[in-house]
């Protein structure tokens, strides 16, 4: 990296105390934004070119290996971990396909917020060398190996069709998604970086409804300190104003490891020591990260998610730590416009949620967990994804419950990533729900299929999807669905 200023600028917040990485990827971002602001529309592009070059030299500096260049085309792997995905250009590579890999994985989620279709679990389906043609979709989940002439024409009308969904919605992606007869649903991003909460805010998110912070922080190996968060939240918080920011609390554990905050080696670790379970003998990192939210919450919206609650008794605990940070702050209480909430992942707190939710603002439904909790199979282990749908009816039905039950005044969203999938989001707010955080790149679609259909025909689709018999008839109702 010669270019001067970039490196001076990095050098001196370097010398002003920021850890390297920081430092590096602040500089990045303030040349990336100026291109950003310009008014012509190739300049604005290059932003991109000086973004992708920022991440190269990340890697470097955080010892991530550098991938050979993938190309176009579609990648075919076992598996898609986080550091491959990390490294895919969504500009290139137009898809990967897994043999195995389950789709909640955190390395299909990174690649799907970054634009990259993924298909998932395939099998010896996608036993293919080098050079052999692949089509698929995602939605339908259709693989074809070496299309005939006629699957390739109608891939490519269908291609075209998506092609022209998006344009449309891309050009409305600012306004409401509002159903046919006036429901209004507010879609948010899922974030878990200033980038990605910068592109969330420019494709229309009204807010985000996740901040996964332990994805944000993933490649430290010291804890951020709260100067540092408070500066984090507050770049997020400025990207959406004037909506709110969702900001999760660490969750860390089952598949989701932080240098920082050692976790024991567990026998189940998706049964172990997760999310706020990490805390309750040593709250301090979580004290530290709840003095920043408090302290960006006297001047800008944002709100505390707790991650994996299970009882009364973890979201009283979680509480008295959001005192505790606000008094550290000079407060007597956490400031009024600080919205609090908890992450429906555990069936334990569906069934309870009158009494969970009490007092709350807000409850979250990470369908990812509430479904491996609920259908007892591992998000991300292939050998169970046939019992791992999140369609199947058992969750829908919970769903449902969820709205049912929640306290008045308490805001039920869904931030799991059903509500990424612009043919999923409608049967969603058919079963009571009115606020979904989606992919900041599905947010477009998503909000402009709402606005195709009628809350009535919404709550038909889930009455059917709720008594259908398995999830892959609730999929056959969705493809038939208006
Ligand atoms: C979820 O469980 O659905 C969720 C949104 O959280 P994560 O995927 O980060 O576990
Ligand atoms: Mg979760």
């Amino acid at each position: 990296m010669r270019d001067p200023e970039l490196s001076a600028d990095a050098d001196r917040r370097i010398g002003e105390g920021r850890p390297a990485a920081l430092a590096w990827q602040d500089a990045v971002d303030a040349v990336a934004d100026r291109f950003e602001r310009l008014p012509d529309a190739y300049l604005q592009e290059r932003a991109q070119d000086v973004r992708s070059i920022g991440e190269r030299v990340m890697r470097l500096l955080l010892g991530v290996t550098e991938p050979e260049s993938l190309g176009e085309g579609i990648l075919v792997v076992d598996e898609l971990d986080p550091a491959l995905a990390i490294s895919l250009d969504a500009a290139e590579i137009q898809g990967v396909v897994t043999r195995r890999g389950g789709g909640l994985g955190h390395g299909v989620l990174i690649a799907r917020a970054r634009g990259v279709p993924v298909l998932t679990g395939v099998g010896d389906r996608a036993a293919v060398t080098a050079g052999t043609m692949i089509a698929f979709d995602v939605r339908s989940g259709r693989l074809e190996i070496d299309p005939p002439a006629e699957v390739q024409a109608a891939f490519g009308d269908m291609l075209d069709r998506r092609r022209r969904e998006r344009e449309r919605a891309l050009a409305d992606a600012h306004l409401p998604a509002l159903t046919r007869d006036g429901a209004r649903v507010a879609v948010k991003a899922n974030v878990s970086s200033v980038a990605t909460a910068r592109l969330g805010a420019g494709l229309g998110a009204q807010g985000s409804g996740l901040v996964r912070t332990e994805a944000v922080f993933a490649q430290w190996h010291r804890a951020p300190t709260v100067e540092q968060q408070v500066e984090v939240y507050t770049a997020m918080a400025e990207a959406f104003a004037p909506h709110p920011v969702t900001v999760r609390t660490w969750d860390v554990g089952g598949d989701k490891p932080l240098d920082f905050i050692p976790v024991a080696e567990e026998a189940n670790p998706f049964l172990g020591v997760r999310g706020i379970r990490a805390f309750r003998d040593d709250p301090g990192l979580l004290l530290d990260q709840l003095e920043a939210l408090c302290r960006v919450a006297r001047t800008h919206r944002i709100n505390v998610l707790f991650p994996m609650v299970t009882s009364v008794d973890d979201v009283d605990w979680s509480r008295a730590r959001l005192q505790e940070a606000a008094r550290r702050v000079g407060l007597s209480a956490p400031p009024h416009q600080l919205g609090v909430g908890i992450m429906v992942e555990v069936p334990a707190v569906a069934v309870r949620l009158t009494r969970l939710a009490r007092g709350l603002d807000f409850v979250s439904i990470g369908t990812n967990d509430l479904s491996q909790y609920t259908l007892a199979a591992e998000r991300g282990n292939p050998a169970v994804s046939r019992w791992s749908d999140a369609l199947d009816p058992a969750l829908l039905q919970l769903v449902r419950y969820i709205c049912d039950r929640a306290p008045q005044g308490v805001v039920v969203s869904v931030c799991g990533e059903l509500a990424s999938d612009p043919d999923v989001a409608g049967l969603l707010v058919g079963l009571g729900v009115r606020e979904l955080s989606a992919s900041p790149s599905a947010v477009p679609t998503v909000k402009a299929r709402l606005r195709t259909v009628s809350l009535r025909e919404l709550q038909d689709l889930a009455a059917g999807a709720v008594a259908a018999r398995d999830a892959a008839a609730v999929r056959e109702l969705l493809l038939t669905a208006p």
